[in-house]
């Protein structure tokens, strides 16, 4: 079976040495394995994606000197099939609409604080969603939301939880992972403006493409979770994963951002500097 490796950016701003190394890295993988390379747009936030920044960006990754396979996938011509995924999950009772906002979320993990209890945060931090129990329902307009419970339920002993990492994660975990289901609460599956979440369609689109091998940055590790259990839930392959480090800024604290404006290739490009150069400054190989 022919590996494929996909490179799967959001054009929400200018790309940054930090996506230069993703980009390289799952492109020079794909060939030292024989494999395919594909790109994929992500731009189901169609407020902050633009085609200005989509034009720049694949601009940007042809003066890298990466090909790939055309035509390209664009999310925001897509979302018929992660509505049709929904669908299945919602058809199956696995997922729900919920009328809390934000406000009343924070609301109601303040009320529980207060007693001084502690609510339960996922892994970036957020408050859990309390779940189905404290939610009134919405019959439009609301987002949709995985019910974890009912999803573990209807698993029940068919799944197998977990993925293989040949890269690392953030505590350096590599190997089989087992993943719990439950680190993201009933995480979002369709936006009020929005019909789908990064979670859905990255995972449709995964196999869809019949994308074996995902490299991605190490910032996305703990979303695996997330990943395999969707996958699970709608019957599709399980890629292996491999997390790579992060390009960090000059003094090594945060990892580069494109709301920073941080070494912006287009800025590095102005200045003269060759794509050997980048790949000299991320730590690759040149080009052979
Ligand atoms: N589109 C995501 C990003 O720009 C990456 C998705 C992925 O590789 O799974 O960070």
């Amino acid at each position: 079976m022919t590996p494929v490796f996909r490179f799967a950016p959001s054009p929400n701003g200018l790309l940054h040495l930090g996506h230069a190394y993703s980009a390289l890295k799952n492109f020079d993988m794909a060939r030292a394995a024989g494999g395919r390379f594909l790109l994929r747009i992500e731009d189901i936030d169609t407020a902050r994606c633009t085609p200005e920044l989509e034009a720049r960006m694949l601009d940007d990754l042809q003066w890298l000197g990466l090909e790939w396979e055309e035509p390209v996938r664009r999310q925001s011509e897509h979302f018929s099939d992660y509505r049709a995924a929904l669908e299945t999950l919602a058809d199956a009772g696995l997922a729900y609409r919920s009328a809390m906002s934000r406000g009343d979320i924070r609301r109601f993990v303040e009320a529980h604080e207060a007693t001084g209890a502690i609510w339960p945060r996922d892994p970036d931090g957020a408050p859990l969603f309390p779940g189905r129990d404290h939610d009134d329902g919405s019959d439009e307009g609301g987002v949709w939301r995985l019910d974890v419970a009912a999803a573990r339920d209807h698993l029940g002993h068919k799944t197998d939880p977990g993925w293989i990492e040949e890269g690392t994660g953030p505590d350096g975990e590599t190997g089989w992972q087992a993943a719990d289901p439950a680190i993201w609460g009933d995480f979002v599956l369709a936006r009020r403006d929005t019909p789908t979440s990064y979670h859905l369609s990255v995972v449709v689109d995964d196999a869809l493409q019949g994308v074996t091998h995902v490299v991605r940055g190490r910032d996305l590790f703990a979303a695996t979770a997330a990943h395999v259990l969707l996958q699970d839930l709608l019957g599709l392959p399980r890629p292996v994963y491999h997390h790579h480090d992060l390009v960090m800024d000059d003094d090594g604290a945060r990892k580069l951002s494109k709301s920073r404006g941080d070494m912006a290739l287009a800025a590095l490009r102005a200045a003269g500097t060759t794509s050997d150069d980048v790949r000299r400054m991320v730590g690759l190989p040149k080009t052979v």
